[in-house]
């Protein structure tokens, strides 16, 4: 058995650390308005732990390749951590430990019982067969399998992972544990345990804030124009929603390119073609539209604009030229914080990822939930306790907004750490052990 490796967590963040030490300037700014005691604020800038482990597997070819990967607990003060598995190229530690912390603030925005975590393992999954991903799927969960467990750490799918490789996850912690535990990991097959409307809950949950946020400003769909960076599961769920109900979804990318049409694209042909070819730029054959660039993407005249990529993608360097009314955060951390302050000071209205994205641990909940109870719900209830959920806390965090007169970003923090401040609090803090 490869040996683990615990990270140093000690310190909150470093220039070691770019991304987390980015990701928790937001905490500072938020803390203002959840009148949330120093010291529970301090208790969320460091991790409960993070783990390294490198994973052998035998490679179709008979070689052996030595991957490395990560799972972070950031905090459970709310519950159990919760959190996917990302497997990508630039997976690195400051990268699972940002995520982590989205993962806590995620999950206390929309008041879900749990805490956050996150893992990755550095590979490219197009360089694998699926024999290779099999194994190395399951050589991770050997290694962190005294690390995860239904009321300690609970996986579910990210970017480059899916309901086939939790299936695999799910078998091997099973094996391990000798036992069946459907709730150790989210995510997964309808046939072993996975939830009706999980599929398509991340797009889906952003789409119930943006249409509630379309009500409050009475727009017609049919002039909204939205375009749409990234192409994944996320972006796909959202563009089809939006599509159904009439607006114009005028570009959509992928890593390597994008295509824009100003009257607006046939998204159902679109998602066809992408999903048969792995190419947004195949579109371009039979569909009505041209190239454009991601760059550019983000820049058009639009109303709405949906970062559904990675982190960093709106930054100081083209902030400025963000032409969208409205942005709706459907990947992690696609903003960072020095660009948030140019989106503000032009009246951009952000629905912020931890809230526009947490429709998929919403539905990870309800999966865990159905799993914990051995009872399952209708597609229907899954759909209605998804848009009670999303409209719900949206609003609240709306009117703190207003109330307060501070962007959503800021307010959707403060309605976060609320939470967990009165938790970490209830235990007591120097103000009762200081008496
Ligand atoms: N990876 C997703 C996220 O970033 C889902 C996590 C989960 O379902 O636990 O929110």
């Amino acid at each position: 058995m490869a040996a683990h490796v615990h990270v140093e967590v000690g310190n909150a963040a470093s220039e070691l650390d770019p991304i987390f030490s980015d990701a928790i300037k937001r905490l500072d700014r938020a803390a203002q308005y959840a009148e949330i005691e120093p010291e529970a604020l301090e208790r969320l800038k460091t991790h409960k732990s993070i783990l390294q482990v490198s994973i052998p597997v035998r490679m179709d070819d008979g070689s052996l390749r030595i991957f490395t990967g990560y799972r972070a607990r950031h905090n459970d003060t709310l519950g159990p951590t919760k959190g996917g598995i990302r497997y990508h190229p630039n997976v690195s530690i400051s990268e699972v430990k940002a995520l982590s912390f989205w993962m806590t603030c995620k999950c206390a925005c929309v008041g879900l019982p749990y805490g956050g975590g996150k893992g990755g393992i550095i590979v490219d999954v197009k360089e694998l067969s699926n024999a290779e991903l099999e194994r190395l799927s399951r050589g991770y969960i050997r290694q962190i399998a005294d690390l995860i467990g239904p009321d300690l750490d609970i996986p579910a799918p990210d970017m480059y992972t899916n309901a086939r490789i939790m299936a695999w996850m799910l078998d091997e912690y099973n094996t391990i544990k000798r036992g069946s535990y459907p709730a150790v990991i989210t995510g997964k097959p309808l046939g072993l345990g996975g939830s009706l409307g999980r599929d398509d809950a991340t797009g889906r949950g952003g789409y119930y804030c943006l249409i509630d946020l379309a009500k409050k400003r009475q727009w017609k769909p049919s002039e909204i124009k939205v375009a749409i960076q990234g192409y994944g599961n996320a972006a796909q769920a959202i563009a089809r929603l939006l599509y159904r109900d009439g607006y114009k979804i005028v570009a959509i990318s992928d890593s390597a390119s994008g295509i824009h049409n100003e009257n607006g694209l046939d998204i159902m042909q679109a998602e066809q073609i992408k999903n048969k070819t792995g190419r947004v730029a195949a579109c371009l054959e039979s569909i009505k539209c041209e190239p454009i660039t991601n760059a550019d993407l983000l820049e058009l005249n639009v109303d709405v604009l949906v970062p559904a990529a990675m982190e960093n993608m709106i930054t100081i360097e083209n902030a400025a030229r963000i032409r969208a009314s409205v942005v709706v955060e459907l990947a992690n951390g696609p903003t960072t914080t020095d660009a948030d302050e140019i989106l503000n000071r032009n009246g951009v209205f952000m629905l912020p990822d931890i809230l526009a994205n947490a429709g998929g641990v919403t539905v990870s909940y309800f999966e865990w939930v159905q799993n914990r109870a051995c009872y399952y719900w209708s597609l229907d209830e899954v759909h209605d306790r998804l848009q009670t959920i999303m409209v719900r806390e949206f609003n609240s965090i709306y009117d703190l907004s207003k109330e307060k007169k501070i962007d959503m970003r800021t307010a959707a923090y403060a309605h976060a750490i609320r939470r967990i401040g009165r938790a970490i609090e209830s235990m007591g803090t120097v103000k009762y052990f200081a008496k």
